[in-house]
């Protein structure tokens, strides 16, 4: 049968293709993105924690919660279909900032750390010369976790740094409902990260430089300063807070939806107050004159829920509230303003991504691949599926996800749920063994994807070793039987 066969070599084609590495060795680099007075240009990239693309007001959301990144995004270029690697922290950051997807990176669960073999973005950018530093205000950015590899300044906003360094000292990870967890909880950390990058900015350093702001305040709890607290529900008379937003047994799926909206207004007050202060840090950068020669990169880590899959907060599943994240890029001169890209990116796409647009050549054992060919108006060079995984806290998932469609896998069961994502965008209806032909595709993606993995882990061995699961998720599979998740 012809047909047939023709079908198998393009899925073996699209196989060799799978992921991919960088850019093949064999190209040269592109001409370096370097300034007119031939300097680097400095790069600033700012991720905010928990933030869902789809409260931004430059992805559509009618309120106002994001004037300031809005104004980048009008500045540069905005990607439609950004896919995180994890629904949580951890493992979000680590793939940003490596390039790698998270069972290639191994900063699967707080008890593994980003190991020193893996090269982060800015051990990269720290090599060709730039001045690197860090300022994070959430307890798993801690230098603990390995995050900090290569900057030469990486300072701890958070009002709690004894606490995340005795529990780094102990080994015990970050103990749910533990001190530390609340410490965060209740924490309102933006000012502080404003002012460390500031101060950092009013200090005499070497050109150009790599700076990474990481804001938390959108992390639950949702306690927004005034006038923040009452921007957008400013007539509730209702008793719902937004403290103890995740241990609170009565902000559960049957609670009023009124009280929810409130909750939900709360959470965008953190986004708005937290947008205020990007504003100053983008108004620093035009103060000083250093606008057209900064590349900016915005996104956060991973999104949150509101009772769409009857659960709340995050790290639970893997579902597009929890995974799809805002990603913005401006760079004056090379970045033409207003763009808007549908393609699916993915976050091991931010490290190739920046180092394409400064010029520089590809990292060697990347995963994923740069953006640059989309915003010049072409395609993206390699095939584009979007691996997502959850090893934390007895949940054992992966999601497979391209435009059209999604499969979200338990393991190691193999337990799968696929959806049609242009019908059912909110993957409230999985597909049966239907004749629809997207369950094959989808059982395809992730035979792909899953492979894809092997092979990069084989490619670049992680240090630690063990297995593929960390020992306490096995564990606490084990104890589960496997079935007792609400998945
Ligand atoms: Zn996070």
């Amino acid at each position: 049968m012809p047909t047939r066969r023709l079908f198998c070599v393009m899925v073996g084609l699209a196989l060799l293709s799978a992921g991919g590495c960088s850019r093949d060795k064999t190209t040269p680099p592109k001409p370096a993105a370097k300034q007119a007075d031939g300097s680097w240009p400095n790069i600033v990239l700012i991720s905010i924690d928990t933030v869902r693309r789809d409260h931004l007001g430059c992805y559509g959301y009618p309120r106002q919660t994001t004037p300031h990144i809005d104004r980048l995004a009008s500045a540069g270029a905005v990607f439609e279909n950004m896919v995180s690697s994890a629904s949580w922290t951890l493992p979000a950051h680590a793939a940003m900032l490596t390039g790698l997807a998270d069972t290639v990176h191994g900063a699967l669960d707080t008890d593994r750390k980003l190991t020193e073999d893996r090269e982060t973005l800015a051990e990269r950018l720290k090599a060709v010369g730039y001045t690197t530093a860090g300022f994070f205000s959430g307890p798993t950015l801690h230098p603990a976790y390995g995050l900090g590899q290569g900057f030469d300044t990486y300072v701890d906003c958070t009002a709690y740094p004894e606490l995340s360094a005795a529990s780094a000292e102990q080994g015990k990870g970050i103990e749910v409902g533990g001190p530390l967890q609340v410490a965060a909880m209740h924490d309102v950390s933006s000012p502080r990260v404003y002012a460390a990058f500031q101060a950092w900015m009013n200090e005499p350093h070497p050109r150009p430089f790599f700076l990474f702001l990481h804001f938390y305040d959108p992390h639950f709890d949702f306690i927004p300063p005034p006038p923040y607290d009452t921007m957008f529900d400013p007539n509730y008379q209702g008793t719902a807070t937004g403290q103890n937003f995740i241990f609170d047994d009565q902000i559960n799926a049957q609670m009023p939806r009124r009280d929810l909206d409130h909750l939900i207004a709360l959470y965008d007050g953190e986004i708005a107050w937290t947008d205020a202060h990007v504003g100053k840090v983008l108004d620093d950068l035009d103060a000083a004159g250093l606008r057209d020669s900064t590349l900016v990169v915005l996104l956060a880590d991973h999104g949150i829920e509101f009772f769409e899959h009857n659960g709340k907060g995050h790290r639970h599943t893997l579902f597009d509230e929890l995974i799809r994240i805002p990603f913005i890029l401006r760079y004056p001169g090379h970045v033409p303003p207003g763009q808007r890209h549908s393609p699916q990116t993915r976050m091991i796409d931010v490290v190739p991504s920046v180092l394409d647009l400064v010029g520089l050549p590809a990292a060697k054992n990347v995963m994923g691949q740069s953006v640059v060919p989309v915003i010049e108006g072409g395609k993206l060079a390699q095939d584009n599926l979007a691996v997502s995984e959850l090893f934390s806290l007895g949940r054992a998932f992966r999601s497979f996800r391209r435009l059209d469609r999604k499969l979200i896998r338990q393991e190691p069961t193999g337990k799968a749920l696929v959806f049609d994502l242009q019908a059912d965008p909110g993957e409230h209806t999985p597909l049966g063994d239907s004749s629809n032909v997207l369950v094959p595709a989808a059982r395809r993606d992730a035979d792909q994807g899953s492979q894809w993995l092997v092979d990069f882990l084989k490619q670049v061995p992680r240090s630690t070793g063990g297995p593929e699961l960390p020992d306490k998720v096995r564990k606490q599979l084990e104890s589960l039987g496997y079935l007792r998740g609400k998945e």
